[in-house]
């Protein structure tokens, strides 16, 4: 059994859960690749099938909701022709923050699980949470902590690089 911040749920899960997360961290490594911060996401249908894949492209594309989610929830709303994704679960390696969790809601994503949590801008538990608001037609399931200790060193690392060459910047502006 594994407990995350909200549940307990089978090890089962937590399996299919890090299989998941491993092809987040994937395109986190490609945003990385690109000097983006690395955050990647996979959507999945409930049978674990891949839907679409995204990672961080805000710098890339001059466009600051191009986060790894919401690239994710366009590329599956496309393949799917559907402008809404029941049935599906989107990986993210970071908590998802409060537009991407938006982006959620609207498109009726089941479930999402990510990794480590975003203190400044996560949508599910940090800053707010999208999915204790009883007003919300759709609330999705959460699941927390896959993962966590790779997603967060990834953005460590790269913010501590970031650090290294612009020197007076002495707080991570993701992680605490
Ligand atoms: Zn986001």
């Amino acid at each position: 059994m594994f407990v995350s911040r909200y549940r307990i749920i089978d090890l089962g899960y937590v399996l299919m859960y890090e299989f998941f997360m491993e092809i987040a961290l994937k395109e986190a490594l490609m945003a990385k690749a690109m000097d983006e911060v690395p955050i990647g996401a996979v959507i999945t249908d409930l049978a674990g099938n891949i839907i679409a894949k995204g990672h961080n492209l805000v710098i890339t594309e001059n466009n600051p909701c191009s986060h790894a989610e919401i690239n994710a929830i366009k590329k599956a709303s496309e393949r799917l022709s559907n402008y809404r994704l029941p049935d599906t679960v989107l990986y993210s390696t970071i908590e998802p923050c409060v537009m991407c969790m938006g982006a959620v809601v609207h498109s009726r994503i089941n479930k999402v699980v990510f990794g480590a949590f975003d203190h400044k801008w996560g949508g599910c538990g940090s800053l707010y949470s999208f999915q204790d608001n009883k007003n919300l037609n759709h609330r999705p399931e959460i699941v927390s902590g896959i993962l966590e200790n790779e997603c967060r060193k990834l953005l460590q690392d790269f913010f501590l690089n970031k650090r290294k060459i612009k020197k007076g910047e002495s707080k991570c502006p993701v992680l605490p």
